[in-house]
């Protein structure tokens, strides 16, 4: 299980980085990108988008 993160709706704000426990995200070229295996599937990511790009 992972969070989806919508490429088109990432501004590479990096909010989402910090605000991952297990540090499972990163931006790479401007866009969020979750490691499926190190995720916990805890949504903390998605309350840290301003942008609403990250759905569980
Ligand atoms: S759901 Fe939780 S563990 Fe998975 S990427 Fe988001 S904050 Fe990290
Ligand atoms: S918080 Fe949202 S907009 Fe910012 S890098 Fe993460 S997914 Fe992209």
């Amino acid at each position: 299980m992972s969070v989806t993160i919508d490429a088109g709706k990432c501004n590479g704000c990096e909010s989402c980085v910090e605000g991952c426990p297990v540090s499972a995200i990163t931006v790479d070229g401007g866009k969020a990108k979750v490691d499926d295996d190190t995720c916990v599937d805890c949504g903390a990511c998605a309350g840290t988008c301003p942008s609403e790009a990250i759905s569980q």
